[in-house]
């Protein structure tokens, strides 16, 4: 028999049709025995009754509290007949409710599997009817094949199941989830398609901690309270990990799947108690919406994920809806990876200066080397938007070689023509370049062609990377340092467990990251901040410069706290060389900062 499913009922009804007119009854039915409820449910009938109730009665009747027909066919394997008796009333009942007739004999014949009662097939006959042994028989074999069929339907369907669902928590799985969305994304169909992102924080340490058991009941609990919580027609997807997918059934704009995206949110950092303990997780949720007939699977999908990055960038616990900024993200980063390899040999990166200076004179101390890049159609793009990426594909040693010999060639033509005289070059060194077995080499070689004092050049280098790689880093920072190269903490204060490596670090200053500098005079927190860093590099001996520097106050609170070294927009923009020149031609860059007489006289020197 070619039956699955789908097409069950419908042949099913068939031979229920011809079953009525052969034994002469009213109706015929038959049921399906679900063994986790407890329930019988209906699968096909026939005739169609008319005007069935809603909710139908008759559709799952749970046997616990079923009338005592019903109750007595959830274990039965032997034909059982109720006629119209007071002996079976309470059915009689249920009849006359789910079907408005009164007064029938019912007889019901249990399909059995492997000894099991796994459904019924049954007849209903207005009034009295005898069933005789022989009819019985009949319908007992034509039970067993029913019950045949319908244990073949249910392997298929559960084989169908298995593979479509997560085994831990009953949801559709990436299978299941890819084929809905092929369905949804159809060109006609509503849209657009929601499609949400959901990630949990940090899963792993509650998987550590309390065990995977504990961490797998968490999982299993925050699922089914995303199924009570959505619609039954709504896809929720395990990815496997801590990864779902929902997408809903209502089409939503952009608006309503932000709000959305909250609620669902919310939904996931409610507690869970599991193994004793009342545990929640941060959730981030990223959204992007499909256009059926214009947007892939794949297209939504990717989106979402995008989203999901940027809501956790945001910390963790965030919930960020695709953007067209961050599409324009998104190209520009594929760009930048497809052309920049070109940019380092064809002369489409340049260096800026942004000069620093000694805040109580306007002197200039050094300059810092700022790389940029003309792109063809883009403009001149910042280094934030390529050095990530040149870091990221193993361009960051040929950009930042490129960098260097740049920057001390120009520096070597300055002096030539004597500026820059008493002035120090500052290069901005990535991780990792410093990690690579020739750096200290390749800054020798070059010091060396272009005739410059290693005690000229200064190498910057973040908190971060110290911390990463402590040896390497010291070896390679030692290395410098026999050539007189000086090095300098960039964005410092940014990262938090390095303090306690200045002093194993051969360092000789620190810059004060831009994001305290820029607030002094708004902030007093960062005052506090701005204030122990100064002194904590004069416990150390460590020169400290000021970043960031916007305003007359954010200068004058650093002069006040003992920092005079200082770079920043007030002082002067990053600006190409030929705009420094005249800088470095005038040896210093005068600024009306109004320092109070006292300050002058007393931190002088
Ligand atoms: P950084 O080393 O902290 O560089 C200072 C950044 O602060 C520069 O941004 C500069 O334009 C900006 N800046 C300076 N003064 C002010 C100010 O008063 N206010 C504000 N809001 N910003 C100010 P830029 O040029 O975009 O550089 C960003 C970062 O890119 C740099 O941060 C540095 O980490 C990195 N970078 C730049 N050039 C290179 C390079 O050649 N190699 C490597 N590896 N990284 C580089
Ligand atoms: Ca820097
Ligand atoms: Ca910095």
């Amino acid at each position: 028999m070619g039956v699955d499913a789908t097409t069950m009922v419908a042949a099913t009804e068939r031979v229920l049709a011809k079953l009525v007119e052969y034994f002469d009854v009213d109706f015929s039915y038959l049921r399906h025995t679900d063994r986790e409820r407890r329930a019988t449910v209906l699968v096909a009938e026939w005739p169609p009754r008319e005007g069935v109730p809603d909710p139908d009665p008759l559709r799952i009747v749970y046997f616990s509290d079923a009338d005592s027909v019903f109750r007595s066919l959830e274990h039965a394997t032997e034909p059982l007949i109720a006629r119209p008796s007071s002996e079976y009333s309470d059915y009689q009942e249920t009849v006359r409710k789910a079907s408005g007739i009164s007064g029938v004999t019912g007889a019901a014949v249990p399909l059995v599997s492997r000894g099991e009662p796994t459904g019924l097939l049954g007849f209903i006959k207005v009034g009295d009817r005898e069933w005789s042994t022989r009819e019985l028989n009949v319908l007992k074999a034509i039970a067993a094949l029913f019950a045949q069929l319908q244990a073949r339907v249910v392997a298929e369907e559960r084989l169908r199941y298995i593979a479509l669902h997560d085994d831990l928590t009953g949801l559709a799985n990436r299978r299941a989830l890819l084929e809905h969305m092929e369905e949804r994304l159809r060109p006609g169909s509503p849209g657009p398609v929601a499609t949400f992102f959901l990630d949990l924080d940090r899963l792993k340490a509650l998987n550590d901690f309390l065990g995977h058991t504990a961490g797998d009941n968490f999982i299993r609990t925050l699922s089914a309270r995303l199924r009570e919580n959505l619609e039954p027609t709504d896809m929720i997807a395990r990815l496997g990990g801590d990864e779902f997918v929902i997408v809903p059934a209502k089409p939503m704009d952009a608006v309503a799947a932000e709000l959305e995206a909250t609620r669902l949110q919310q939904l996931i950092i409610r507690r869970v108690s599991v193994g004793g303990e009342s545990v929640s997780r941060g959730a981030s949720v990223g959204v992007a919406l499909g256009i059926p007939g214009e947007t892939t699977v794949a297209d939504v999908l990717r989106r979402a994920d995008h989203a999901l990055l940027s809501a956790k960038s945001g910390g963790g616990n965030g919930v960020a809806v695709f953007t067209d900024a961050m599409r324009a993200q998104f190209e520009l980063q594929d760009d930048v990876e497809l052309n920049l390899r070109g940019a380092v040999s064809d002369g489409s990166l340049l260096l800026h200066y942004q000069p620093e200076v000694d805040l109580r004179t306007g002197r200039i101390v050094a300059l810092e080397a700022l790389v940029r890049w003309q792109h063809p159609t883009r403009g001149l793009l910042p280094p934030g938007a390529f050095v990530g990426v040149a870091e990221a594909t193993n361009l960051a040693g040929e950009l930042g070689r490129w960098v260097i010999r740049t920057a001390c060639a120009q520096f070597a033509a300055w002096r030539a023509r004597g500026l820059a005289a008493n002035v120090v070059i500052r290069i901005n060194v990535s991780p990792v370049q410093l990690v690579s077995l020739d750096f200290v080499e390749s800054i020798e070689q070059v010091l060396r062609e272009y005739g410059i004092d290693g005690s000229s050049v200064c190498l910057e280098i973040t908190e971060h990377v110290v911390v990463q790689d402590l040896t390497r880093t010291q070896v390679t920072l030692r290395g410098l340092k026999r050539m007189g190269v000086q090095i300098a903490i960039d964005d410092f204060g940014t990262g938090y467990s390095s303090l306690s490596h200045l002093k194993a670090l051969p360092v000789d200053a620190v810059k004060i990251d831009r994001g305290f500098v820029q607030r002094l005079g708004v902030s007093t927190d960062d005052l506090a901040i701005v204030k122990s860093i100064v002194g904590l590099a004069g416990s150390f001996g460590l020169g400290v410069v000021g970043e960031g520097v916007e305003t007359a106050v954010a200068a004058r609170t650093l002069v006040g706290l003992g920092c005079y070294r200082a770079q920043g927009f007030l002082i002067s923009r990053p600006v190409p060389p030929e705009e420094v020149e005249v800088h470095l031609a005038a040896g210093r860059i005068p600024l009306d900062l109004e320092l109070p007489k006292v300050s002058r006289g007393t931190f002088g020197g």
